[in-house]
């Protein structure tokens, strides 16, 4: 395991003209262990690029240049859209199938400013070709019926379908997915900028669509830009992955016949620089009873190189991480040290995602009258950093940072191929070279290089591309309380005047073409239309579960686990403090702890020394704090409820203290030649970190909140399900007190002070004392065979550091209470949570529970949600390891109806069996779920939450056999046993306007508390 693997060796050699392709070139890059072919379809001009290496889960992508003529959404609009269904698979929910029935690993489509991708992966190679064919059909040739643009896009619908005198309303998936993120502020910052600082571009466009203008989108216009973009000629295949390149080329040969080339103008022009700066100002929604002040953000934006200009991309790269990449970046300190504002502003950094480079920068929590000071600031320490110069040390750590990215494994929510990707279209998408930005390694080599031999070069990248470049945007973001209602108001006028111009047959239509598409939506797909996409049978899938190579040690008398996996020269070490017995009172504080221990100083250096030193020498420094239920915690509970009729509500005894576990982690990941240092860095962090710089902490305390406060607008349904579930389990109650509406609460109060200083202080240091003690801790450690070595020669000395003492014993316990929550939001559409106590891994019931989860997220709730009721998304998650079973919606338009989907919805599992076709797609799907392909970090951190919980491999085994062979009388029995108890108990949290929630109220039995978010 510890040798490096190379790179593929070449199969097809350049200038070859294999299956219609000609290969332009062929190129290994061993640093990233790949063999890149950039190839040509010679009739249609379709351009390839396939990386070949070693990895399983292989991409598959279809790009196309889409620059948006308007801000009627219709590249968006069309990513939802072609997915519908094709000539050859002409199903109305195509994109809908593939997720139930396939081992897809990431199924996707993404539409960016400029550009529309379509990604599938998969670990199965039979699976992967089957994904692939379906998708490039979808894709080149669509149905595009207008049910689908009127579903997807918009249409106008009557208040009341029975009263042609009724409002005239506006319903579609995107149209509400827009109405969403239109409310959220950092996404219509993001937006001022993009749009004012290229205002001679597409980029001047919204190819998201703006709910003012969707709208005003006809059918046909839609189907015509379909034919103008998605030809092979306009697009870019990237694949990536273990199959043979010349395997791809039978397959695309094959997909691409009865294509010729076409002339496509699909040139994204660039945008002329200006001759002196510009201003813009903005509104977003907030509550009318929130407090205007400190809540304004104001951005500095500066247009930089063309992106094809690689060498200097990576300068800004490295330029933009020096100035802001760490607290110890010199623009990033004299902001927040000003006071002008409270943190960053989120939009800061390099954004590389359109023709021509962007970089900005700005404060948030600040007033529209400091815009100038603010824009002053920025330019005079920019002018100080290129007089002075940079600080070496500072530039050696980001080179590291960028040297660390290029060479780690990372498999987040994303395949690696998709990170992979993202950074050929930098060059690629506007003719530039595609390989450009792989070789991480090497680049930074030669910029290194270029440094030596001129030493200023970083500070002339400050003086050309920020001082002396005038196309520069001042952009002031304010808050505004009447944003909703104006909006309101001017939609109802709009839709009033369109009315009133309509002749009474135009409105009969619009009547009518409503009740079609109600009717087109609840018809089933037919069997014939089934069974034209290709599937797998259960019985090709893989019966046993995959295993994670864990060994336990003891070292030093601490247990520990350790992970042999090929991590790429990078090895990871976790420290998990037990906290169970952390008193009540000081829970909530712990988040506070994790981020002030890894953002202040420790051992003698102040913060901004101590970043320097994380920069350099690890590639990130972290904490988290996790809790979960034993696997067997509630299998005993649900069973004897599920026996007795007459439960009520959630009863306490439910959780007793044996049966959650609660940990507090630190991760550390560095290089090997770093380890020694790294864990060094660590250990000075816990036993010597220094919480007394009371400015640093107000500052991060500030960053905190804020970052919760925005994040709750685009995550409302993760918010509403931790206020739903709080009271249903410990480990779900620490969720939300951590993470939740709860720790938002505390995190203003403290900044308001109402909490005294000297208490609040005191509260870190007490439990700064408790909990890094050596009883409490379990390591675990990642690597290879040399980096396991380093690791735990490294932790000798870490353990002789830390001082004895270990937890109390007793576990601590919230009083977990019950109640229907409405929380008020200033947003247009709803988020609305039921959260239900469910059984945890090794109960019998848990297999078909996973089944039928997937089923009612793809099926019933996706079909009432989403298709029928235009939200973005409607979803169910079953989660086995914390004993929860959630219903969700997300940017939905509707409240009461969705809690009666809810209830329609176990209504309708326990009284239908599902079909055997159904059965298997659900059981692959299932499958395919479980088997989510994780990295390296990912896998050994994966096997230390296994451990914490009681869960063994032969426990996932049972459970994998218990979904392989589940049977529909399994489905509809655990359906019947599971949820007629469980929704008695069920608790519900709605996150939307006061508007909405007050009117919810008065039509339902149980009311919402409404509360504020403060
Ligand atoms: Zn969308």
């Amino acid at each position: 395991m510890t040798q490096t693997p190379k790179c593929p060796a070449i199969t097809i050699t350049p200038g070859e003209n294999r299956h219609g392709f000609m290969i332009r070139r062929v190129e290994p890059i061993p640093e990233i262990r790949v063999t890149a072919y950039e190839m040509e379809h010679e009739r249609t001009g379709a351009r390839v690029l396939h990386l070949h290496c070693e990895d399983r889960e292989n991409l598959y992508a279809i790009a196309f240049r889409t620059p948006p003529p308007d801000s009627t959404g219709l590249p968006h609009i069309l990513e939802h859209s072609v997915l519908a269904g094709s000539e050859c698979y002409p199903l109305k929910d195509a994109f809908n199938e593939l997720l139930k029935g396939t081992l897809q690993t990431f199924l996707n489509a993404f539409t960016y400013p400029d550009k529309t991708i379509y990604p599938v992966a998969s670990q199965v190679r039979a699976d992967y070709f089957n994904l692939a064919r379906v998708y490039t059909d979808l894709v080149l040739r669509p149905r595009l019926l207008w049910q689908t643009f009127a579903q997807e896009g918009h249409h106008f619908e009557l208040a009341d379908p029975e009263d042609p005198g009724s409002d005239l309303i506006v319903s579609g998936i995107v149209y509400n997915e827009m109405k969403g993120a239109y409310s959220s502020q950092d996404s219509l910052m993001y937006k001022a900028l993009q749009e004012n600082l290229y205002p001679d571009t597409p980029y001047a466009c919204d190819s998201g669509g703006s709910p003012e203008a969707i709208p005003s989108l006809t059918y046909e216009q839609f189907k015509a830009f379909h034919r103008a973009y998605y030809s092979p000629s306009n697009a870019y295949w990237f694949l990536y992955g273990d199959i043979p390149t010349a395997d791809h080329l039978i397959f695309l040969e094959e997909i691409l016949s009865g294509f010729e080339r076409v002339q496509v103008d699909s040139e994204i022009p660039s945008q002329p620089r200006w001759d002196a700066p510009s201003a813009v100002r903005g509104y977003y929604p907030v509550e009318k009873a929130e407090s205007m002040q400190k809540k304004t953000t104001v951005n500095v934006g500066w247009m930089l190189s063309e992106n094809t200009d690689h060498d200097t991309a990576l300068l800004l790269q490295i330029t933009a991480g020096a100035l802001v990449g760490s607290a110890a970046g010199p623009l990033r300190k004299a902001l927040i040290d000003s006071g002008l504002g409270e943190d960053l502003s989120p939009v800061t950094g390099l954004e590389r995602d359109l023709k021509q480079i962007v970089f900005a920068v700005g404060l948030r929590g600040t007033e529209p009258q400091k815009a100038q000071q603010i824009e002053r600031l920025i330019i005079d320490t920019l002018r100080r950093v290129a007089g002075d110069g940079f600080d070496r040390e500072l530039i050696e750590g980001t080179l590291h940072q960028v040297e660390f990215q290029g060479k780690e494994i990372q498999r987040g929510t994303f395949p690696y191929g998709i990170t992979l990707m993202g950074r050929v279209f930098h060059t690629w998408l506007y003719d530039g070279d595609p390989l450009a930005g792989l070789n991480f390694p090497r680049l930074i080599e030669a910029v290194r290089r270029r440094w030596a031999e001129h030493p200023a070069l970083f500070e002339d990248v400050v003086r050309k591309w920020f001082l002396e470049n005038p196309h520069r945007l001042l952009s002031v973001m304010e808050p505004s309380p009447g944003y909703l209602d104006e909006q309101e108001a001017s939609f109802r006028n709009r839709m009033s005047g369109i009315k009133a111009t309509l002749p009474a047959d135009a409105i009969e239509k619009i009547r009518r073409d409503a009740e079609a598409l109600k009717s087109f939506q609840a018809k089933a797909d037919g069997p014939e239309a089934l069974d034209c996409l290709p599937r797998l049978n259960v019985r090709d899938l893989e019966r046993a579960v995959e295993t994670i190579p864990t060994e336990r040690l003891n070292l030093g008398g601490v247990p520990a686990l350790s992970h042999e996996l090929f991590t790429n020269g990078i090895a990871y070490l976790d420290l998990a403090f037990d906290i169970a017995d952390i008193p009540e009172d000081m829970q909530p504080y712990l988040p506070l702890l994790g981020k002030f221990m890894t953002n202040m100083g420790a051992a003698g250096l102040d913060y901004e020394q101590l970043a320097k030193r994380i920069a350099l020498k690890t590639g990130g420094l972290g904490s988290s704090l996790s809790a979960g239920l034993l696997a067997d915690a509630h299998t005993r509970n649900v069973r004897e409820e599920t026996a007795g009729p007459s439960l009520s509500a959630p009863s306490r005894d439910a959780v007793s203290d044996e049966r959650h576990w609660q940990k507090m982690i630190f991760r550390v990941r560095a290089l090997h030649r770093h380890i020694g240092e790294a864990v060094d860095i660590l250990a000075d962090v816990l036993t010597a970190g220094d919480l007394s710089d009371e400015t640093r902490m107000r500052d991060l305390l500030a960053e905190k909140k804020n970052r919760l406060h925005a994040a709750v607008i685009p995550s409302g349904h993760l918010f509403a399900r931790r206020s739903a579930g709080a009271s249903l389990s410990v480990a779900a109650f620490r969720d939300e007190q951590w993470a939740g509406k709860t720790q938002l609460e505390l995190l203003t109060n403290l900044q308001a002070y109402n909490d005294p200083k000297e208490a609040f202080q005191g509260k870190l240091l007490r439990l700064k004392e408790l909990i890094f003690r050596r009883e409490r801790l379990t390591l675990n450690l990642t690597g290879d065979a040399e980096g396991l070595g380093l690791l735990g020669k490294a932790t000798e000395s870490l353990l002789s550091r830390l001082p004895g003492g270990g937890p109390a014993g007793r576990a601590s316990m919230p009083d977990l209470q019950a109640r229907d929550a409405g929380v008020a939001i200033p947003a247009p559409v709803c988020y609305v949570a039921q959260v239900m106590k469910a059984p945890t891994y090794t109960d019998p019931m848990a297999a078909p529970l996973w089944v039928l989860s997937r089923q009612l997220s793809s099926g019933y709730l996706y079909k009432h949600i989403r298709v029928q009721g235009g939200a973005y998304g409607g979803m169910c998650q079953y989660d086995p390891m914390n004993g929860l079973f959630a219903f969700l919606s997300y940017r939905d338009p509707h409240l009461l109806e969705t809690l009666d989907v809810y209830r329609r919805a176990v209504d309708a599992m326990i009284n239908e069996r599902i079909t055997a076709e159904d059965l298997e797609k659900a059981v692959v799907g299932a499958i395919g779920a479980l088997d989510r392909p994780m990295d390296p970090a990912g896998r050994g951190f994966t096997a230390l939450i296994r451990t914490f919980a009681g869960l063994t491999d032969a426990d996932r085994q049972a459970f994998r056999d218990g979904v392989l062979t589940v049977t529909s009388e399994q489905l509809q029995e655990t359906a019947a046993r599971y949820f007629l108890p469980a929704v008695v108990s069920a608790v519900v949290a709605v996150y939307a306007s006061e508007e909405r929630l007050i009117r919810a109220n008065e039509a339902l039995p149980s009311k919402l508390t409404i509360e504020r978010l403060p």
